[in-house]
């Protein structure tokens, strides 16, 4: 993926986008599709063809795509879940179904099926999940039966099922994942294949403008050019080369919609009168439903763009990255979505109102493109692995730059931060030492911890880089530096007491007893505690802001 799209591109890109979406999917429309359970074809189509041409985006210039970077897919993807995620996974799936060509390709198979995709607007649905293999792909049962001519492998025929495919009842391309003799590989299959049938579109929780259908495959032939790399046994590899950048866009999916809910939150809350003032002047209200849900994805979205960047710098796969953005992107976009039902009261409960069917919609993030609880693992299992080879000191190390940044810049909650992180360390190395992480649930739990403690050094470092004005020009400047430093001193604070309290809690219910209060001191609780101080003045500050009250 190459550094992307200039400043000017993009922004013209977003702006046709809304322009669109102003025009084509009001709100009346958005809540017509969804109580109807309707996948808007032609829409998609249109935003995937002549009319808008996204699909441009990911595809590499030379197959006559615009070559955009990590970073411009990111802000496209939250531009597209903010207005509606149903559609938005229509387009997705075509990006990810081309993912497997895109990075496993042949260059014929890129020229021809990438070139086709960009010129004719085709839409693609991306086919891995199996009835009996979802979080576990490996366990897939699809199989791929050499067909042999004249000693030479000419084709192969597929057999079985997947489950769960975005567009799998109107895409014009599958790519399918299938086990070839030499293992799980891709295959690229058009829609009316002999055998190639799709069942009858999910009704579903969410996403209802999505058409999500199962797949089947009796005999299907495919001539051996299908196979995607020409070589039998790259699926699963070709898969996880994807997943630091499909990860991103579903944690940008997250952060659409979660700020798709708060929006329409924080304008109701302000013209709501209940006990002589609105709703928007009550800090019970704005510190519970409105702030923290604000702080928790200006975090993840401080994750998701370093990620972007470091991908788009050419820094490898960056899986566990992408898993972190994800987990916190959608679990922060689940729970500011629960939260503006809430802030609506009865209305929010109602269908009429935009939020119920957002939180319908957002509940899909923690689930498609790889669960909460596999990316809790596979967060935990790749630093965990950093943990041992450093003997312990990578947490503590990565406090340094914290602690430096913090001289630099003391009120971008970097200080904080790198006590998350040494407290992080001193949890990860108690588990180590008592053999803890041999209990899932643990390891799941230090998952968690992980990502909030990197999302808050993320956030710190985010702040700072707004104080020097050296963000990227293409990041969004709804917030001023100073408001980004408040929404990380209280997004910091949050992780510290996390880190302390849910570390003591999990690796106290394993052990109990004098390691808890071993570790207790190694934690510097009351350094912990101490370092709320100021908490509920930021808080005010951050609703100040939110609410464009703010004087800074
Ligand atoms: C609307 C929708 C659209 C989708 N689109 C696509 C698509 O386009 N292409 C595609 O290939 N797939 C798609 N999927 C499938 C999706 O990626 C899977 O549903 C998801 O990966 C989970 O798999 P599963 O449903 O089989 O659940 P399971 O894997 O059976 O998981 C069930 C529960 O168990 C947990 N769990 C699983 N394994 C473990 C473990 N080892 N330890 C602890 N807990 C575990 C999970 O976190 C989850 O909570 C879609 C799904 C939906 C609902």
């Amino acid at each position: 993926m190459g550094t992307g799209l200039d400043k000017e591109t993009l922004e013209l890109t977003m702006d046709a986008i809304r322009e669109f979406a102003e025009a084509k999917l009001p709100a009346a429309k958005l809540l017509e599709l969804d109580a109807r359970d309707e996948f808007p074809e032609q829409i998609v189509r249109g935003m995937c063809g002549a009319e808008l041409g996204v699909q441009l985006l990911f595809i590499p210039e030379e197959f006559d795509g615009m070559g955009g970077g990590a970073f411009d897919v990111y802000r496209v993807c939250e531009e597209m879940a903010r207005i509606d995620l149903g559609v938005a996974t229509g387009v997705l799936a075509t990006f990810l179904g081309c993912d497997p060509l895109v990075y496993g390709g042949t260059h014929e198979q890129k020229k021809k099926w990438l070139g086709r995709i960009a010129n004719e607007g085709l839409l693609m649905a991306y086919g891995a999940t199996e009835p009996e293999a979802g979080s576990d792909l490996a366990a897939l049962r699809t199989t791929a039966a050499a067909v042999i001519r004249d000693g030479e492998v000419v084709g192969y025929k597929i057999n079985g099922a997947k489950q769960w495919i975005s567009n799998g009842g109107v895409a014009d391309l599958y790519s399918v994942l299938a086990l070839a003799p030499g293992g799980p590989s891709w295959f690229i299959v058009e829609a009316g294949a002999p055998g190639f049938t799709h069942g009858k579109p999910e009704d579903k929780h969410g996403i209802r403008a999505s058409n999500t259908a199962a797949l089947s495959f009796n005999d299907v032939y495919v001539d051996a050019d299908r196979l995607v790399g020409g070589e039998e046994g790259k699926g699963l590899i070709q898969a996880q080369l994807v997943f630091g950048y499909t990860r991103l866009m579903v944690a940008a999916f997250g952060l659409g919609v979660g700020w798709a809910a708060l929006d329409r939150a924080i304008p109701y809350s302000t013209g709501r009168i209940q006990g002589g003032s609105p709703l928007s002047e009550k800090q019970g209200y704005t510190h519970k439903l409105i702030v923290p849900h604000a702080v928790r994805l200006e975090a993840s979205r401080a994750y998701i763009e370093e990620t972007a960047e470091r991908l788009d710098s050419g820094e490898g796969t960056l899986n566990t990255e992408g898993a972190i953005a994800k987990y916190l992107a959608s679990e922060a976009g689940n729970g500011a979505a629960d939260a503006a039902i809430q802030a609506l009261g009865g209305y929010g409960y109602t269908r009429e109102y935009m939020v119920e069917k957002i939180k319908r919609d957002a509940r899909i993030t923690t689930i498609y493109e790889g669960t909460s609880e596999i990316m809790e693992m596979t967060i935990c299992r790749d630093r965990w692995q950093v943990h041992l080879k450093t003997q312990g000191r990578h947490y503590h190390e990565q406090a340094r730059p914290m602690e430096g940044l913090h001289e630099r810049h003391p009120h971008v909650g970097a200080g904080v931060a790198a006590l998350a992180l040494h407290g992080l360390a001193e949890i990860l190395e108690t588990a180590r030492v008592h053999r803890l992480t041999r209990h899932q649930h643990i390891l799941f739990r230090l998952g968690e911890l992980i990502a909030v403690a990197e999302g808050s050094a993320g956030l710190a470092a985010r702040a700072a880089r707004a104080a020097e004005g050296t963000l990227n020009p293409k990041a969004p400047t709804r917030f001023p530096a100073g408001a980004l430093a408040a929404f990380s001193r209280i997004y910091a604070r949050e992780a510290v007491a996390k880190v302390a309290s849910e570390g003591m809690r999990w690796i106290g219910g394993a052990l109990g007893g004098s390691e808890i209060t071993e570790l207790e001191k190694r934690l510097g609780m009351p350094a912990v505690h101490q370092s709320q101080a100021g908490l509920i003045p930021d808080m005010d500050h951050a609703a100040d802001v939110l609410y464009d009250r703010a004087r800074t």
